[in-house]
Formats: C-alpha cells, sequence, structure tokens
C-alpha cells in the first residue's frame, strides 16, 4: 500500500478496556512502537475520550493528529482545532450534563462523564436486567427539543450525547484533507487504515474501506455483517504485533 495513513482508536484498542477508565495506560515499550510508527507512517489517534485525558496517556507531539471526543476536539501537527458542529452544541452540555446527573442519583452503577462537546453515561455495572428501563429513562431526560441538536448514540456500555456530525469517520476524512494540503496536493494520494473495537468506530472502518484502504475490527462480533467485510484482529495484543509486523 503506497502512502497509507494509519488511523487508530485508544481504549479497547491499543489498550484493554478496564472497569475504570483512569487506569487504561500505556507501557514505555508501546509508546516507543507507536513513536517509531508515526516516524514511518503518518499517524492520528481518534478516541472518544477528552481530549487533555488522551493526550496524557500517547505520545501527543509525535504524531501526525490526536482527535478527542470523538472527533470535536483536534490536534494536527501541534495545532488545535475544534470541529463546526461542536462549537454549536458546546453550549448546552452543562445543562444537559447537569440534569443527567440529577437524574441519575436514583440508579446505581450509572456514572455521567461530561466532556466539552459531549457527555457519555456509563452503565457498565448497572445489573443487565436494568439497562433497557435505564436507556428509556435517560432518553426522556434529553428528549426536550431544546437539546434536539444532541442524539444518544451508543458504544459499549456507554450512551453518548453529542451531533451526530461529531465522528470519526468526518474526523478521518479531515485529517486526510489536511494531510493532503500539507503536501500541496488537492486529495491524499493513498489509502487510510482504521483500526477500532467499538460501534463508535464502525463507520470510520466502513469509510477506511470505501476509500480502497483497510479497516480492521478488534475483538468479538461486528456491528452488523453486510460489506464491506473488514479485517480482524481479536484484541489490543494483536493490534501491538499487528503494528509491528506492518513496519517491517
Ligand atoms: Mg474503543
Amino acid at each position: 500500500m503506497n502512502d497509507p495513513v494509519l488511523f487508530l482508536d485508544f481504549d479497547g484498542t491499543l489498550a484493554p478496556l478496564q472497569s475504570h477508565p483512569d487506569s487504561v495506560w500505556l507501557s514505555d515499550k508501546q509508546s516507543d512502537l507507536l513513536r517509531a510508527t508515526t516516524k514511518r507512517i503518518p499517524t492520528v489517534i481518534l478516541s472518544g475520550r477528552a481530549l487533555p485525558d488522551l493526550l496524557k496517556r500517547i505520545p501527543g507531539d509525535f504524531l501526525a493528529g490526536v482527535a478527542g471526543d470523538h472527533g470535536a476536539s483536534r490536534i494536527f501537527r501541534g495545532k488545535s482545532y475544534v470541529q463546526d458542529k461542536a462549537k454549536e452544541v458546546r453550549s448546552l452540555i452543562p445543562e444537559l450534563s447537569s440534569l443527567l446527573q440529577q437524574h441519575i442519583h436514583s440508579w446505581s452503577g450509572v456514572h455521567v462523564e461530561e466532556k466539552e462537546y459531549s457527555i457519555s453515561v456509563h452503565y457498565r455495572h448497572l445489573p443487565i436486567a436494568q439497562w433497557a428501563a435505564f436507556y428509556e429513562s435517560i432518553e426522556k431526560v434529553g428528549s426536550s427539543s431544546y437539546f434536539e441538536s444532541l442524539k444518544i448514540l451508543p458504544g459499549k456500555c456507554v450512551w453518548e450525547f453529542r451531533h451526530p456530525m461529531i465522528n470519526k469517520e468526518t474526523a478521518l476524512l479531515w485529517y486526510l484533507q489536511k494531510l493532503a494540503e500539507e503536501r500541496g496536493q488537492l486529495r491524499w494520494p493513498g489509502q487510510p487504515i482504521m483500526i477500532g473495537d467499538d460501534t463508535t468506530d464502525w463507520m470510520s472502518i466502513k469509510t477506511a474501506i470505501g476509500l480502497g484502504g483497510t479497516g480492521i475490527w478488534v475483538g468479538g462480533d461486528l456491528p452488523d455483517t453486510r460489506p464491506p467485510h473488514p479485517l480482524h484482529l481479536s484484541s489490543p495484543e494483536d493490534v501491538w504485533k499487528w503494528l509491528e509486523f506492518f513496519q517491517k
């Protein structure tokens, strides 16, 4: 593949999921491999984490790009950008987050994570029998027309309130454009490779395949079985093995 660009999710792709997201870190060896990779192939991390949180966990200075909040806030070659729709919805986030915080008092095993441009409602520790009722209840909280630009989108044991145009596929296309501009070209001549493990990565994986590139799904069942089909790696450990092999 000529001129590939590597896009990587973080949690569940580069590092195994933990019950507490604060305990997810890369090893020194993994950070070194990521640095070595980006020297050879422009490498971009696309994560649902808030950008400041993500930057504590990866060698951000070395990467071509880092995007947090599902692509709402982006860094390219050290310069910060905010996606247009993210600017529009930013003022709604603290208000909806406050309503959700009040609402979840009647539930155990859930918590609300307010980010700058989106809200994550985590329910990993909620009994499975209560998942459907919990979803219905938070859907009601966000149903006011005042919050209509924020949609509830699914992730792994998390419901995300965000603008639907804030997503990893639009971020992937934006980074390809920035890389092309950097070279003085109208469009990037090579193909993207996108590796991710969650429903929030699925459309960006399909976008990479649609552009003639490679999509790689990490972990268990695919969100849907319709073509195009991605390649498959079973765990973050296999992603690191693939990264090592890919550079040889
Ligand atoms: Mg993930």
